[in-house]
């Protein structure tokens, strides 16, 4: 499998450290509206597919009984996905992956 990785910089300062805001919203898709945490400008905004933190399935299904959803109910939480050691050595690869030198829409469409 071949990727590409960047770090997102600010359009506007060419700063590199961002803020995600996510926003979730009943009957739209969970999006992300990155902000530069320098000077307040727009980076980008994410629609997801799919929310993956660090938490594994079994505390996300503790979670989700907590707060009253039934068993049946997790598998129509398709947005969720449980913490695995597969995510783990996603991220480690990626990590150690070389930053890309092409623009961020470049890389989309070279894989598309
Ligand atoms: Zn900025």
């Amino acid at each position: 499998m071949s990727f590409n990785v960047k770090v997102e910089t600010c359009p506007k300062c060419g700063c590199k450290n961002t803020e995600n805001l996510l926003r979730v919203e009943k009957g739209s898709p969970i999006k992300v509206y990155v902000k530069c945490s320098e000077c307040g400008a727009f980076v980008a905004c994410y629609t997801l597919e799919r929310y993956t933190s660090d938490k594994t399935y079994e505390s996300l299904l503790r979670l989700m009984r907590k707060r009253g959803h039934s068993v049946h109910s997790r598998f129509r939480a398709k947005e969720i996905d449980g913490f695995s050691a597969e995510i783990q050595e996603q991220f480690r690869k990626t990590l150690e992956a070389p930053r890309c030198e092409l623009k961020i829409e470049e890389m989309i469409l070279n894989h598309r």
